[in-house]
């Protein structure tokens, strides 16, 4: 069974097995959670994004998709980098939300992370509002059949940390 777990905090003071990247497709760094992993990680992260470019991405990783590098010096064995969808009032991409979810956890479980750290993806520069944000994570996280034991939602601050709290109950 997989627990979940909510802090409030930096995910890259986390010690996990993996720790979620809200990337951009390029893989190349961006800001929000991605610069901040980039930055503390060090650039051995970047460089296993570059190589992942120049062989399986050569056009970015889709939208919805997620894929794992080492984790630098963070405190952790493995980043998986997954590319949120932007927000869209006119179109419906929930499903492409819910699919960072489950394909992080799909990784999670080819490598055998047992602990994984989750930013809430799409919130910052991809403007999905937080509620419903926090619903589509923490619904997809308890629908979808994995190893792992804790999946944990780090959330930078209050008002994130309550919409999943809300949701989480
Ligand atoms: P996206 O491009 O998917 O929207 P962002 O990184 O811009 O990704 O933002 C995703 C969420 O992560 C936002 O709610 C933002 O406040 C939060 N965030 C930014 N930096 C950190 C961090 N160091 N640790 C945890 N959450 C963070």
């Amino acid at each position: 069974m997989t627990v979940i777990t909510l802090v409030q905090g930096d995910i890259t003071r986390q010690h996990a097995d993996a720790i979620v990247n809200a990337a951009n497709s390029s893989l190349l760094g961006g800001g929000g959670v991605d610069g901040a992993i980039h930055r503390r990680g060090g650039p051995a992260i970047l460089e296993e994004c570059r190589a992942l470019r120049a062989s399986r991405y050569g056009k970015g990783l889709p939208t919805g998709r997620a894929v794992a590098t080492t984790a630098g010096e963070l405190d952790a064995r493995w980043v998986i980098h997954t590319v949120g969808p932007v927000w869209s009032a006119t179109e419906d991409r929930s499903d492409l939300l819910a699919s960072c979810y489950r394909e992080s956890l799909r990784v999670a479980d080819e490598l055998g992370a047992r602990t994984v750290a989750f930013p809430a993806v799409s919130t910052g520069v991809y403007r999905w509002p937080m509620r419903d944000a926090a619903r589509i994570a923490v619904e997809t996280v308890r629908n979808t059949p994995t190893a792992v034991e804790e999946a944990r939602f780090v959330l930078f601050d209050e008002q994130a940390y309550a919409a999943f709290a809300r949701q989480a109950d």
